[in-house]
Formats: C-alpha cells, sequence, structure tokens
C-alpha cells in the first residue's frame, strides 16, 4: 500500500508526485519532542490552512503558530484541470511545502491522528501530543478511489484508457488519454458524494471535446457525460447555458448514472442507476475519465464529538466557528459549509475566519459573517470559460459587469494566466479575500 497524501492507492506501480518532483522535506520542526503547545495550532498547510497562518503569524508572538502537514509539496489543484488538457504540466501546480507555509510559523510534518477537544489537545500519527489555545482545522476531503472495484488498477495501466484530473498522480495521464484516443466513447463522471470543483468534472468534458474536435478525431468520438446529480449545475443561471452547449456540441448528458465498478480487461464501465437502484448498465469506452468519491478525512470522522453525521466539521455557516467548541474554527473543504467546495470560497472565508478568531481571542462575540460566496471558472475549451460565482442561496454574485453565464476568452486567460498568481503571491500570502471590492467597484458600488 503505498500512501501519497490523501489519497491511497494499493500497489501502486507509480512513484509518489512528491519523489517524481524531487521535492523532500526540510526546515520543519522535530518530531523528537513529543509533547508540543501553541497558541494558535492550524491543521492542514493547503489552501485553507496556510492562508491563515499567514494572516495569524504577523499578528501573534514569534512560533505562536504551528502548522500540522504530512505532504512535502504543496498544490495549486485548480489547475490539474489544465493539466488534464496538456496546457500546463503537474510541476507547474506544485511547489515545495516549506517555501509555501509563512516561515514565522513551525510546520510539524506529521497528521493528526485523534482529536481531544474537551483538552485543547490533539495527538498525531508519528506520537506527538500538541495542545492549543485556538485550533483551525483545514484538512480538505480525501479521495476515495479506493471505493471503485478495477478503478485503482485501471489507473496504473498506461494503456487503460482511465484517467482522472483529480489526482497529480494521473492528471497528465489524461491528456495522454486524448492524444492516444482514435474512435469510441469518451466518458466523463461525476460520483454521488461531495466532491471539490463541482464543475471540474465538466471542464474535463469541455477541454477534451475540444482537443478532439482541433485534432479532427471528434468525428469518430461519442462524448457522454454522467452524472449522479439531477441537474448540469446546481445554479439555474449557469445550467441553462451548459445545457445548451451540450446540446451544440452533441455532448450526450445522463443524469442519475453512478459509476460503480470498471472492467478494465473488456473496457467496460458499469454504472447504477440511482432512480432504479436495481438496474445497472453497462457501457464501453476508449477514454474514461473518472471523479472519484471523496469524503471528509477519516481522522476527522472518527472525531465524533466535532462533526456532523456527514462527518464534516460541525461549524456555523455565516461565523465558521465550530458550533460546540468555541476556540475551534473551521475552513475550506472539510466543513459542513453548504457551499460549493472550492478555493474560492476558502479565500472568501478567511476574512470572516480571521475577524472571527481575533475577536474571540479578545474575548469578543465573533461578528464578521461569511455569505457562501464561491466560484468555478468552467473551462468550456482552449480559449473560453463561463465563471460562475454565487452564494448560499444558489443567486448569481458576479464581479464583472457583463453576464458571465455567457462564454468569454477573458475568463479563460484569467483562470489560466491570472489566477495561480493571485494564488501563490495573494491568498497564501494571506493577503487576498475574495473579489468583494471589485465587485463593487464595477457594479459602482452596487454589488454585495
Ligand atoms: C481538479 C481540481 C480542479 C479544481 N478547480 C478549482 C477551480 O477552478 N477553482 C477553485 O476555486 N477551486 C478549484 N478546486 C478546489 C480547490 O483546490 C479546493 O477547494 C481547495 O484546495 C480547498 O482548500 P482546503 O484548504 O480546504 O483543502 P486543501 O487545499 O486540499 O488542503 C488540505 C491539506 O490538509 C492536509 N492534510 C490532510 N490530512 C491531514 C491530516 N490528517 N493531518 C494534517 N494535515 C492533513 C493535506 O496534506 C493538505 O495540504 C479544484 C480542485 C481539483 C482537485
Amino acid at each position: 500500500m503505498l500512501k501519497h497524501g490523501r489519497v491511497c492507492f494499493s500497489k501502486s506501480r507509480y512513484q509518489s508526485v512528491d519523489q517524481i518532483l524531487g521535492f523532500h522535506s526540510r526546515n520543519y520542526s522535530s518530531n523528537n519532542v513529543s509533547r508540543k503547545s501553541c497558541e494558535l495550532l492550524v491543521l492542514g498547510g493547503g489552501a485553507g490552512g496556510c492562508s491563515i497562518a499567514a494572516k495569524f503569524v504577523p499578528k501573534l508572538d514569534k512560533n505562536a503558530v504551528i502548522i500540522l502537514d504530512p505532504s512535502d509539496v504543496h498544490y495549486y489543484q485548480p489547475m490539474l484541470t489544465m493539466v488534464g488538457a496538456g496546457v500546463k504540466k503537474v510541476k507547474d501546480c506544485a511547489r515545495p511545502m516549506s517555501k509555501v507555509l509563512p516561515s514565522g510559523a513551525r510546520w510539524v510534518k506529521d497528521s493528526v491522528y485523534e482529536f481531544e477537544p474537551e483538552n485543547n489537545t490533539i495527538h498525531t500519527k508519528l506520537g506527538a501530543s500538541i495542545s492549543y489555545n485556538y485550533l483551525l482545522v483545514a484538512l480538505g476531503l480525501q479521495l476515495r478511489f479506493d471505493l471503485i472495484p478495477g478503478l485503482e488498477e485501471a489507473l496504473t495501466d498506461p494503456e487503460s484508457g482511465v484517467c482522472s484530473n483529480y489526482s497529480p498522480l494521473y492528471a497528465e495521464k489524461t491528456f495522454s488519454v486524448l492524444q492516444k484516443f482514435k474512435e469510441g466513447n469518451a466518458v466523463f463522471t461525476f460520483p454521488n458524494t461531495p466532491v471539490k470543483c463541482a464543475g471540474a468534472p465538466q471542464k474535463a468534458c469541455y477541454l477534451s471535446e475540444d482537443y478532439l474536435c482541433r485534432n479532427g478525431k471528434r468525428n469518430k468520438a461519442n462524448i457522454m457525460y454522467k452524472t449522479s446529480l439531477p441537474v448540469i449545475f446546481s445554479v439555474k443561471h449557469y445550467a441553462e447555458e451548459l445545457v445548451k452547449l451540450c446540446k451544440r456540441r452533441d455532448i450526450d448528458v445522463s443524469y442519475r448514472q453512478e459509476l460503480v465498478k470498471i472492467n478494465k480487461d473488456k473496457k467496460e464501465a458499469i454504472f447504477k442507476l440511482l432512480d432504479e437502484p436495481e438496474k445497472v448498465i453497462e457501457v464501453p469506452y476508449s477514454m474514461l475519465h473518472v471523479t472519484p468519491p471523496m469524503s471528509s478525512p477519516s481522522e476527522l470522522q472518527n472525531a465524533t464529538s466535532i462533526v456532523d453525521s456527514t462527518g464534516y466539521l460541525n461549524v456555523n455557516k455565516n461565523t465558521l466557528q465550530h458550533q460546540i467548541y468555541s476556540n475551534i474554527f473551521g475552513i475550506g473543504d472539510c466543513t459542513n459549509l453548504p457551499t460549493s467546495k472550492t478555493a474560492a470560497a476558502v479565500a472568501a472565508q478567511g476574512k470572516v475566519v480571521c475577524n472571527n478568531l481575533l475577536s474571540v481571542m479578545r474575548g469578543e462575540k465573533p461578528r464578521a459573517e461569511y455569505n457562501g460566496y464561491t466560484s468555478c471558472p468552467l473551462v468550456t475549451g482552449y480559449g473560453s470559460c463561463i465563471l460562475a460565482e454565487f452564494d448560499y442561496g444558489l443567486k448569481p454574485l458576479e464581479t464583472f459587469p457583463i453576464d458571465q453565464s455567457k462564454e468569454s476568452a477573458l475568463m479563460y486567460y484569467l483562470k489560466k494566466d491570472f489566477m495561480p498568481s493571485l494564488y501563490w503571491f495573494g491568498m497564501l500570502k494571506g493577503r487576498w479575500n475574495g473579489p468583494q471590492v471589485f465587485r463593487k467597484i464595477f457594479h459602482l458600488g452596487f454589488g454585495k
């Protein structure tokens, strides 16, 4: 069993991406001392954990912030979509963790294993205990490739035609499968669980369709998008345009279908019909892009006193403070916030967490409120994108003074060229809280 960060793969013939990229751990706090304590403990050094730590390091004493994360590499995950399309490489999405975490924080390269919130303590996989005054939980989601029989085996076979943009291990394989594609069904799936970036499965589909058009293979391809959801996108404003787009480009969309098994040797995918659960259908494929089932990390699910019945950190949806423990806050994908799980949502949540945590540290009530803002750049081809932005009420909350449900080249270049720098130099440094200020300016002060 090879473990790479959050993803569990059995019998993988692949090296971990950390090894491939040559990133090795350095500059992290030693685990020799088995007891540590700090003012603020941040669990997870991903998009949410790193950006909040960066905000607090200048506000607190030296070494007051500990970040716990086992990974040597920090990935800018939104770029994996462009890797699958051959526009970027995995190395473009990756930076050494030691370089992105704020230098004034102590990085402990280990994983949280057990929570003891009543004693303000957590225990780690390597046997250390860390006590804290305040805790931020930012553990992201775990990918469950293992839940679909035949999937891991198919992903690690270079000739299987099965790929996934969701892991840095396989995103480059998507482009290689596209290049090798000759004819037949190209199938794209969406699982029956919450996922990060709910638009990413269809971005893979649109980019692949465009690739096949541009390379003279489209008339030999039957493109199928099979989703467990009853709609193509949760926000009507964008869903209407996406349905039209699929019709125009002859993409066959099926709803309420869940990938449950892969028969690699026969190149057959088995789907359950969710409204007729006793029925399954077998779909032959030449290309199969899989979005795996996802869940909150197992360690968090096991911490029953701090999660809800679905295993996600139980926070107040406005203040992001834990529902029971007032010194615990949550951010990002591992929380039960009823909004779409994206890095854009994390940026907007960052300011609220920071203000409210500072209030609690001063003995005041948390007052800042998160409105559910999230955003998804739905890349529809090489050079076009629909930038979806919306709130808890699934109402569009668009930054630009144009109808963003229409495909636009500007949004494509924003996504491809501008957003990565905004992430590395703005968000991870604690300086980017989402586009609210620009929305107000562009809407002459009337934007929310
Ligand atoms: C293919 C793809 C496309 C996407 N496209 C977009 C997009 O276009 N726009 C957008 O805004 N978002 C997009 N996203 C989603 C975005 O990347 C995530 O929503 C965002 O990274 C969530 O941030 P987070 O801090 O909650 O989790 P993460 O950034 O995933 O960080 C979680 C961290 O926790 C660490 N961790 C895990 N378990 C433990 C443990 N037990 N102990 C300690 N640390 C642990 C991990 O190593 C990781 O560093 C995309 C994601 C993917 C995969």
